[in-house]
């Protein structure tokens, strides 16, 4: 049995504003990536469906929903300076979060144990009741909610490497125990949250766990945060589910941040995060696009996850490796967190 499967559908093509980094040609060029390299024959396509206002209400308000559904169908504007909508936004949005559940019913119900949603717009800044920073929906959030009250999921963890802080996802699930929140990103920077003495509040407190990076951190430095924090927190969280916020612009290409991580640093850090799923709850782990906005550096590290996933080793890619520099010191940070957490 082929057990990893991918979630893509032309409508995600849809939603468009002419210049902006968040654009279609990010998907065309994944897309056009994993059929040139063939990869795309060993996935297991996983059709997606459209999320009702049910699901998206079990994170977000119903006034963000209704704000956003006038927005398109008045032909379309802006939500926040980043934030486009345009007529057929909020149709590509439904089908967004509707392709992450998906991609979680197959991998309910053992049609596949993996998956990777190519699905935009991205969605992790998207709070419960603000969209921002490119994010409508927040498509993880909502699949790990609906985990948990539809799938008999006790508990989940989701994992986010993009390089901006995940807040939409941290407010979400801030007090819920049932959810472990881990987040690596450059800080100071977008969206400002993310420090790491943010860690959950109430019965979720200790649940959330931010790792703030200075810039320049290349793959050396992100592969040991996730193997000195990461892991030892999933072990000790024990998830029935691993959902991955992946976002690719910590890759020193990407033109919006200003980290160091190579294609190969991507496919190494899939490859941790997937021995864990294995070792922790049968192989079952969902990558949802993010972020990512150098087209070369975005679909040569998706194809990298890609072949973690299916246990295939690393392509080498057009940009190499991470540019030869000193990494910057983060014994402190990391310090500080491990003593926080108890780690
Ligand atoms: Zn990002």
């Amino acid at each position: 049995m082929n057990e990893v499967g991918y979630v893509y559908d032309p409508l995600y093509l849809e939603h468009r504003s002419l210049g902006h980094p968040e654009s279609p040609e990010r998907l065309e060029a994944i897309m056009e990536r994993l059929i040139s390299s063939g990869l795309l024959e060993a996935l297991v396509s996983v059709p997606p469906k459209d999320a009702t206002s049910a699901h998206l209400e079990m994170v977000h308000s119903w006034e963000l929903v209704a704000q956003i559904r006038a927005k398109a169908d008045e032909g379309g504007g802006w939500l926040d300076p980043d934030t486009y909508v345009g007529s057929t936004s909020f149709a590509v949005a439904l089908r967004a979060v509707g392709g992450c559940l998906a991609a979680l019913e197959g991998t309910m119900t053992g049609q596949i144990k993996k998956a990777f949603c190519l699905i935009r717009p991205p969605g992790h800044h998207a709070t419960p009741n603000k969209a921002m920073g490119f994010c409508m929906f927040n498509n993880v959030a909502i699949t790990a909610k609906v985990a948990l009250s539809e799938w008999g999921v006790n508990k989940v963890a989701i994992v986010d490497f993009d390089v901006h802080h995940g807040n939409g996802t941290q407010e979400t699930f801030y007090s819920d125990p049932q959810v472990l929140f881990f987040s690596t990103h450059q800080y100071p920077f977008y969206p400002g949250t993310g420090y790491w003495a943010e860690i959950g509040e109430g019965e979720g407190r200790g649940t959330t766990i931010n790792v703030p990076l200075p810039r320049g951190c290349r793959t050396q430095e992100y592969l040991r945060v996730y193997e000195e924090v990461c892991l030892p927190a999933l072990y000790r969280f024990q998830p029935d589910l691993i959902l991955v916020s992946a976002g690719f612009d910590a890759h020193f290409a990407d033109p919006l941040a200003n980290m160091l991580m190579s294609t190969r640093g991507y496919y190494q850090l899939a490859s941790l995060l997937v021995r864990a799923a294995e070792e922790l709850c049968g192989g079952r782990i969902i990558f949802a696009l993010e972020g990512g906005y150098d087209l070369t550096a975005l679909s040569w590290s998706v194809q990298a996850c890609l072949e973690a996933m299916l246990g295939l080793p690393f392509t080498p890619d057009p940009l190499g490796e991470s540019p030869a520099v000193p990494g910057p010191d983060i014994e402190v940070v990391l310090g500080a967190i491990k003593r926080t957490h108890g780690l």
